[in-house]
């Protein structure tokens, strides 16, 4: 198949006719009239009333450029990749026969230095490796391409291989889907942490391109059983209605940012409500900055999306992007940066989060570097992870212990500002476990670990200890320090679990 030309053209912006096109963002909220929270909520009942007085800020101009994608089908057809041999092509053929594939020309143009391939940190992001499937995995397939297996021989094996890969880390699907008032599962919602829901959108399950660590690859292989998503605005605000003790919707995906705006306002403009006041915090989870910032730039729909988000922010919500970064070669591109500046100035907060990976930003120069430049740009370091349980992780995982010392070695080459960042935090299924530091206690070396978000709110803060291991790369493979038989919150966490697995 050819690679696609989507119809995400971007089109001059009106505002960007104009010259000196993008104002600062003081001058903007000058012309903006800052509609009161009730007078906001009207406007529901009547769309043709929306606030037309807010003026999105204007983007500084680009030229038209087409969103053109590449997958697994278009390999060949990548010039860049003709400096590899054809056995490093054939390599990523068998690797992208088992995890998704999924780049674009503005991450292979302007993202990549194909002269420093294949250790560029942003192919290693993108494009398959050869080591990303266990030997025999990766013997497996590519003796049935060589071969010529046919199709369904090749999708019996490709299938047993993607489920011997943990698809669903942490018992996502079966300890954080919430259930209706008949106890029936309602799809595309996760509710793990009392104050925070988790929506997946059904338009918003992929995303510009694919980061080969992704820990919800599981979700673009096209098995319909590995899908967490949903197209009912209805099921989410009946669920957010029914719930007042959650503060913070984070919309996620994929990436919800591929969405169209009007799919977005659809379920993020009710919310303005009364009976959604509740809901003080939207977040939306996206790497669009990285691989697609002309989605916040001249893309069709840009300025409604700015239009948006500022009605949100004038409403008195707290709008958070949560944008996902690796490294700081995402943030480098004039694109990237200008879309940063127009959407900083709807008044959206952009935090940034992303895990830490081998191959890609194990190195705490390159961390120091990513949130130095983040703080510069008006960005909020916020998360280092480590990369989850889940696809290629023996190829992209880091062990605990380097872990701490990359993070250790990067915050102390940084400023105040930047020492926001937490972490290095592990998503694992009773909550978020940051590793705090490695220490000595009574002759025993052990790590200290504390919830920053548990099962439990009560769970949150309390420091624990693990018995040293200088491999364990999960909490599953740590046990308690000092001789002690169980962690402190364990027979909760077991009972918790229980009950869950039993709805
Ligand atoms: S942006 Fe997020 S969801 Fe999309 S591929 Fe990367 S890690 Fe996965």
């Amino acid at each position: 198949m050819s690679a696609q030309v989507h119809a995400l053209k971007a089109s001059t912006p009106r505002a960007a006719q104009q010259p000196d096109a993008l104002r600062p963002a003081v001058a903007i909220h000058g012309q903006a009239v800052h509609a009161p929270r009730s007078a906001a909520a009207q406007t529901l009942a009547d769309p043709a009333a929306r606030p037309t007085q807010l003026v999105p800020p204007v983007a500084q101009h680009f030229a038209p450029t087409p969103f053109k994608v590449f997958t697994a089908r278009d390999l060949d057809r990548i010039p860049q990749l003709a400096r590899l041999t054809p056995e490093q092509r054939f390599e990523m053929k068998v690797v992208a026969a088992v995890l998704p594939f999924r780049v674009n020309q503005y991450v292979i143009d302007e993202l990549i230095d194909w002269a420093d391939v294949p250790r560029d940190p942003i192919f290693q992001l993108t494009f398959p490796q050869r080591g990303m499937l266990a030997p025999e995995h990766y013997d497996r397939i590519a003796t049935l391409l060589e071969n010529g297996a046919d199709k369904d021989e090749l999708e019996h094996a490709v299938a047993e291989v993607r489920h011997a890969l943990n698809p669903h880390p942490a018992d996502q699907m079966q300890m954080n889907m919430p259930l209706d008032e008949h106890g029936n599962r309602i799809d595309g919602l996760q509710h793990k942490y009392r104050e925070t829901v988790l929506f997946f959108p059904s338009q918003g399950q992929t995303c510009h391109a694919y980061c080969t660590f992704c820990f919800r690859w599981a979700q673009f292989v096209g098995d319909k059983d590995l899908r967490i998503a949903s197209s009912e605005a209805r099921q989410l605000h009946d669920y957010l209605r029914s719930h007042p003790e959650v503060t913070d919707l984070l919309v996620t995906g994929g990436d919800p940012m591929v969405m169209k705006t009007r799919h977005l306002r659809d379920y993020l403009e009710p919310l303005l409500r009364p009976e959604f006041d509740h809901i003080q915090t939207i977040r939306i989870g996206s790497k669009a900055l990285t691989f697609w910032p002309h989605r916040f730039l001249g893309a069709e729909d840009a300025d409604d999306l700015m239009h948006l988000l500022q009605q949100l922010v004038e409403a008195g919500k707290h709008v958070a992007l949560m944008a996902h970064y690796n490294h700081w070669k995402e943030l480098e591109t004039d694109a990237a940066q200008a879309a940063i500046r127009r959407i900083r100035a709807t008044g959206v907060v952009i935090r940034a989060q992303g895990p830490l990976i081998a191959h890609i930003n194990d190195d705490p120069a390159a961390w120091a570097r990513l949130w130095k430049t983040e703080v510069r740009l008006g960005l909020v370091p916020y998360y280092m992870f480590v990369e989850r349980d889940t696809g290629a992780r023996h190829y992209f995982e880091v062990p605990l212990a380097r872990a701490w010392e990359i993070y250790q070695q990067a915050i102390q080459q940084v400023s105040g500002l930047a020492r926001t960042a937490r972490g290095p935090s592990m998503s694992a299924s009773p909550g978020k476990v940051e590793i705090q530091g490695v220490t000595e206690i009574a002759g025993e070396k052990v790590f200290v670990l504390r919830f920053i978000q548990g099962r439990n709110p009560d769970w949150v803060q309390r420091p624990f200890f693990a018995k040293f291991d200088a491999q364990a790369t999960w909490l599953d493979q740590l046990v308690p320090a000092f001789g002690e038989e169980k962690w402190f919150w364990q027979d909760e966490y077991e009972a918790i679990r229980e009950e869950k697995l039993a709805e």
